[in-house]
């Protein structure tokens, strides 16, 4: 199919507010079907990992005063790739209808007869204040909502917002942008006879584990943001509604909430401890330390899974490696029974968890990964000797397995599945996170992830704490000079949240 027959489309596309789980089916439908997404700093950067590894992902920036691309610039990237036959995805936080330029966006694609979607989001307006405990209308405390922005075009000379109206229409007033000129707005507010005494609150990165609320009223609110030096990105609620807090306030108020933790597992390992962490409010950085690729010689092990049938067993030693094999498994066949004889033996839960998870029987699971049981077990089984084994494990396995197996007599082929190097990559800005906002804690699940942090060699973050998942770990970590401050009693991943939440505190579960 020629390239340019191709029909380009551009899908202007709400991210929401930040917690992962308030973006809409839609949006997430686009995200995987993207070839070209430009993203804004307010989006949560986590569900680029939605995206297809071959999209091309382009950072449109706007921290305040550190533009990245212009609003023009943005436009004609917009068109350019659309009319190149992408299909192109722009995604902006909360709704990108909200005060986010999006309508410029749609006006410049309608100009350029581009075909463009739009999908709405929802908006920090409405999320900020929700996850903040502040419901934006209530009966018999008002009867509308308005909302505004604090921070307008700064080449207009006047400002626009009309605070006498404001003043006048009452009801919650909700601001997006402005936390910078909080203190002119409220000056202008009471100005303009709004009360003294009506509540404020401010809600900073709201509905994500960083979500901080600053509470006060329209006189002191300016100065309570200067002293606790509150920044943006903050959604600003004016109104008697944001009383409601001192008995609505749900979210700020869980075990781990305002804890930053570090999650050092691969990306596609982190997922369980993080969403466990993050369901206790905890705000969690993923920061991958390896990455798994495909092995030096690829054709070698494919050459090895064609030929699977032929073995009596075949030994898996970790989790990648079952996907790493069956991955090319199914790729070469489209039938299950194509294993034939081969038995399976799985070392762990872990590894067996993932052999079942491809529907097939873990025939021999030995729990360590130590030789000697793993021999004890197949000695149950009869032994070993003439038998052929297939074992699936990393390029960089250096462990005597192979060799204990062959003096007892078996047939082994050592397939080289995967092989982890280093991450290197911050695609998603955790480094950058860790480095600039510091961590309570740092979790390590093997020694290998403890290894594998240090060898990153970034600067340790001040006052963070080391959880560890069991004493093999955390004796790695001591022999690297670290002080273990929580260690699991049960050592899986429950069992090591269950000690992160007793250590920061004890607070019940809801
Ligand atoms: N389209 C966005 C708003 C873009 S304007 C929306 O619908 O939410 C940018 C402003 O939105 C910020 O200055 C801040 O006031 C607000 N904002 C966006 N996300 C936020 C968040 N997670 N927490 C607090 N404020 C947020």
């Amino acid at each position: 199919m020629a390239e340019t027959t191709k029909k380009g489309k551009c899908f202007l596309v709400g991210a929401g507010p930040g917690d992962l789980g308030l973006v809409t089916l839609r949006a997430k439908e686009c995200i995987e079907q993207a070839e070209v997404i430009v993203y804004d700093y307010l989006c949560n950067p986590e569900m680029l990992r939605w995206a297809q590894e071959s999209a091309e992902l382009i950072f449109a920036g706007k921290k305040a005063g550190a533009h990245t691309l212009t609003q023009d610039e943005i436009n004609a990237l917009l068109l350019e790739k659309t009319r190149e036959g992408k299909q192109v995805v722009r995604l902006k936080g909360g709704d990108p209808f909200v005060f986010g330029r999006g309508g410029e966006e749609a006006e410049a694609l309608a100009a350029a007869k581009v075909p463009f979607i739009v999908v709405p989001g929802i908006t920090s307006a409405i999320a900020g204040p929700a996850y903040a405990g502040i419901p934006v209308t209530h009966r018999g405390q008002n009867s509308h909502v308005i909302f505004f922005t604090g921070h307008e075009d700064p080449e207009k000379s006047a400002s626009s917002i009309d605070f006498a109206a404001l003043a006048k229409l009452g009801g919650t007033q909700v601001m997006l942008m402005g936390v910078e000129r909080i203190e002119a707005i409220t000056r202008e507010m009471r100005a303009n006879g709004m009360r003294e005494d009506l509540p404020v609150a401010l809600i900073r990165w709201a509905t994500t584990g960083r979500q901080e609320t600053l509470v006060g009223n329209l006189s002191n609110i300016a100065q309570r943001v200067t002293e606790q030096e509150f920044t943006a990105p903050a959604v600003a609620v004016f109104g008697d509604v944001v009383a409601m807090r001192q008995e609505l306030n749900w979210f700020e108020d869980r075990p781990l909430s305002g804890k930053r933790i570090v999650v050092t597992r691969t990306r596609a390992q982190a997922g369980v401890l993080s969403e466990q962490l993050r369901t206790l409010g905890a705000d969690v950085i993923e920061l991958p330390t390896i990455r798994i690729e495909p092995p030096s010689d690829l054709r070698a092990f494919a050459e090895l899974v064609q030929d699977a049938h032929g073995y009596d067993w075949i030994i898996f030693t970790s989790p990648n490696g079952v996907t790493a094999f069956f991955d090319l498994f199914y790729k070469l066949y489209d039938d299950a029974r194509e294993i034939g004889p081969a038995r399976i033996a799985a070392i762990g839960p872990a590894t067996a968890q993932r052999v079942r998870e491809f529907r097939l029987h873990v025939d021999l699971q030995p729990e360590e990964f130590v030789a000697e049981s793993i021999v004890r077990e197949f000695r149950k089984e009869g032994g070993v000797e003439n038998l052929r084994i297939l074992l699936a494990r990393a390029e960089q396995a250096r462990d005597l397995l192979p060799k204990e197996l062959t003096a007892l007599g078996a047939i082994v082929d050592e397939g080289f599945a995967y092989r982890t190097v280093p991450e290197t990559r911050d695609d998603f800005g955790a480094r950058r996170r860790l480095l600039e906002e510091g961590a309570d804690l740092i979790t390590f699940t093997s020694s290998s992830t403890v290894e594998n942090f240090l060898a990153l060699g970034l600067p340790w973050p001040i006052n963070m704490k080391v959880a560890s998942i069991g004493p093999i770990t955390s004796k790695t970590a001591r022999e690297r000079g670290l002080e273990i401050a929580v260690e699991a009693r049960r050592h899986d991943i429950p069992g090591l949240v269950e000690a992160i939440r007793k250590f920061f505190g004890n607070k019940a579960v809801e």
